[in-house]
C-alpha cells in the first residue's frame, strides 16, 4: 500500500500478526522511500446481497426466502 507520508507505492511489510481474535491483521510497514513506520489493517469485507422489500427495508439475503 502507499506511504501515508511520502505516498511511494512501494511500502515493507516488517511484521504482521492476528488482533480481534483473529478477524483482522496488523501490520508495521516500513517505507522504502521515507523511513517512516506505519500500521495497517487488513479485514475481510463481506459483501452479503440484500433483499429490497416492497416496503423499502432490507433484509440480508437468505435462500430459504426462495
Ligand atoms: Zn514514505
Amino acid at each position: 500500500m502507499h506511504c501515508p507520508f511520502c505516498s511511494a507505492k512501494d511500502t515493507k511489510v516488517i511484521d504482521s500478526r492476528l488482533v480481534s481474535g483473529g478477524a483482522q491483521v496488523r501490520r508495521r510497514r516500513l517505507c522504502n522511500d521515507c523511513g517512516e513506520r506505519f500500521t495497517s489493517f487488513e479485514s475481510a469485507e463481506l459483501l452479503m446481497p440484500y433483499l429490497i422489500k416492497s416496503d423499502g427495508t432490507r433484509e440480508p439475503f437468505n435462500e430459504q426466502n426462495h
